[in-house]
């Protein structure tokens, strides 16, 4: 048997923890496995691509727990009233190989990305920093919000999507949070006095939502939207005068908004700075890019911290995925 949380359970767990202190204890699991960055097995991403989307297969190991998610991005699906990205991770025993945990990941993902958004940004971002704009207010962006709330305390966000209904829909479930929101027409007006800036928007396209006239001294922008070739969503000039920050760089040379750079550009991989080995914000007028794709250690982690959570507890259902008969030789008796 193997320990499974479902979609259901994980939004009890959500509901019976609350959304920020789920997302301190993933950040916690992030920065901890990211800091033991050399323990782990890592390979960028399998993607399989079609025309209208791309799904995913992200393995990583360390010596003792192997650990997969499945998930896929299909910008379009929206327009069938489907979500762009579901997906479902399962941990392993790499001693035998047996599975021991699976989970959904679809709202888990969410919450690891936030999480990862908000633990970069404790580290990239100025500590005086008090306004967020969030550009495309699709599924990311209440988690996106809550994390920076729960790790830095930003409460205060200017929000813009080309989609009204999307905007009512972020203010409806932020209503009574603790949040300041303001609307406003357009990513110009939403950037303006913001210290951070989020940009999750999801295009198949090399789409310019921040152009550089946009990006003051100073600013951190958090760009989680451009993670699939061709698919990015900073103009390259921004990039040109920030300092960059990554995931894992082989990865992110495939995926992330530096697929527009020569590969001598110079960037750093986050787990450096988590770990002291390189300097994160330097100056207040710097400028500041974590170029988030997505990689297979925070889903690790993410796995790693509910399964801790919640192990033999009600939020897990045994599901019985592995064919064990008493006589390891005798597969076949178990179907007579
Ligand atoms: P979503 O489809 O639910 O929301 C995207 C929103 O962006 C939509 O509301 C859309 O109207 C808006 N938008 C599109 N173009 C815009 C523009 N030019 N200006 C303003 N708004 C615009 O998608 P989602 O689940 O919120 O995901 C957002 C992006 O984040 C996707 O591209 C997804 O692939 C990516 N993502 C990245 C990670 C990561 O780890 N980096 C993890 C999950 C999702």
């Amino acid at each position: 048997m193997i320990q499974f949380v479902s979609v259901d359970s994980m939004i009890s767990l959500i509901k019976k923890r609350g959304v920020g202190d789920l997302t301190i204890q993933i950040a916690r699991a992030i920065e901890d496995d990211f800091k033991r960055w050399d323990d782990f097995d890592k390979q960028p991403r399998i993607a399989t691509h079609s025309a209208l989307g791309v799904i995913e297969l992200m393995p990583t190991s360390d010596a003792e727990t192997y650990g997969f998610k499945y998930v896929n991005g299909h910008p379009s699906n929206f327009s069938l009233g489907k979500q762009t990205v579901t997906g479902f991770g399962v941990l392993a025993d790499v001693e035998t190989g047996y599975p021991f945990f699976m989970a959904e990941m679809t709202i888990l993902t969410a919450i690891r990305t936030a999480a990862m958004s908000a633990l970069a940004a404790k580290y990239l971002a100025r500590d005086s920093s008090k306004v967020m704009a969030m550009i495309g207010t699709g599924c990311q962006a209440e988690f996106q919000a809550h994390a920076f709330k729960a790790l830095m305390g930003i409460t205060d966000l200017r929000i813009y999507d080309l989609d009204d209904a999307a905007m009512d829909k972020f203010e409806r479930n932020m209503e009574g949070q603790g949040f300041t929101i303001t609307r406003c027409a357009d990513t110009p007006g939403a950037v303006k006095r913001a210290d951070i800036i989020t940009t999750c928007t999801a295009d198949k396209k090399n789409a310019k939502i921040l152009t550089e006239n946009m990006v003051g001294q100073g600013i951190h922008i958090n760009a989680i939207g451009g993670d699939c070739p061709g698919k990015t969503e900073l103009e390259k000039s921004i990039l040109l005068k920030s300092d960059i920050f990554v995931e894992y760089a082989e990865q992110t040379w495939i995926e992330g908004e530096i697929q527009q750079l020569n590969k001598d550009h110079s960037i750093t991989e986050i787990w450096r700075v988590f770990d002291g080995q390189s300097d994160g914000r330097q100056s207040e007028g710097q400028i500041t890019v974590f170029d988030s794709v997505g990689f297979a250690i925070e889903d690790f982690s993410a796995l790693r911290a509910i399964y801790a959570m919640t192990k033999d507890t009600d939020f897990t259902e045994n599901l019985d995925l592995l064919a064990l008969p008493d006589d390891p030789k005798d597969l076949f008796g178990l179907t007579r």
